[in-house]
């Protein structure tokens, strides 16, 4: 299946020179939908994962089914302010704006191998920031997946020593 015809390019949004690529037309495609969490599970096949992370939102719509494919359990990586429990935060600048992201202080025990999954790698700062997070905590992230991958912003430069793993690549 090429994954890019079910995803819809959508220019200038959310602001003027940004080529934003739509998931939510694979999303309401079951098919597309299962096909690409499974692809990514077969990709992501050879490392050893206790558990995967991912960033609201998006990460949550590929981080949380994969974990469930893979019988691994799943942390949400939050907005500031929105976790019950107590946090450690980090803020980060986004390809479009600025952002904190946080996480609950025991979701992540030392020593956990860690799987980081979000929808699209584009700079890297995202990822780069839910990597900081994992590494507070002592965990060890093994592997980034995403479904899009953005090339040319080289967001991978950013995540040196983790494998990065990515269903569709846009220049
Ligand atoms: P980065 O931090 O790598 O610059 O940006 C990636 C984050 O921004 C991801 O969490 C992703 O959800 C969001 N994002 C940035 N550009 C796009 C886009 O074109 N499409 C989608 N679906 N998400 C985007």
């Amino acid at each position: 299946m090429d994954f890019k015809d079910s995803i819809r390019v959508i220019p200038d949004f959310p602001k003027e020179g940004i080529s934003f690529k739509d998931i939510t037309t694979l999303l309401k495609d079951g098919d597309a939908y299962r096909q690409a969490i499974d692809a990514l599970k077969a990709l992501v096949s050879h490392l050893e994962i206790d558990v995967i992370a991912g960033p609201e939102a998006r990460g949550f719509v590929v981080g949380a089914p994969l974990a469930y494919a893979m019988g691994v359990g799943f942390v949400p990586i939050r907005k500031s302010g929105k976790l019950p429990y107590e946090t450690i935060e980090v803020g980060y600048d986004l390809e479009y704006g600025k952002d904190t992201l946080a996480v609950h202080t025991d979701a992540i025990k030392p020593g956990q191998k860690v799987l980081i999954a979000d929808d699209l790698l584009a700079t890297g700062g995202t990822i780069a920031t839910s990597v900081n997070l994992v590494e507070q905590l002592g965990g060890k992230v093994v592997g980034a997946a995403f479904l899009i991958e953005l090339v040319e912003l080289a967001g991978r430069n950013k995540l040196s020593g983790i494998e990065v793993i990515t269903l569709v690549d846009y220049e």
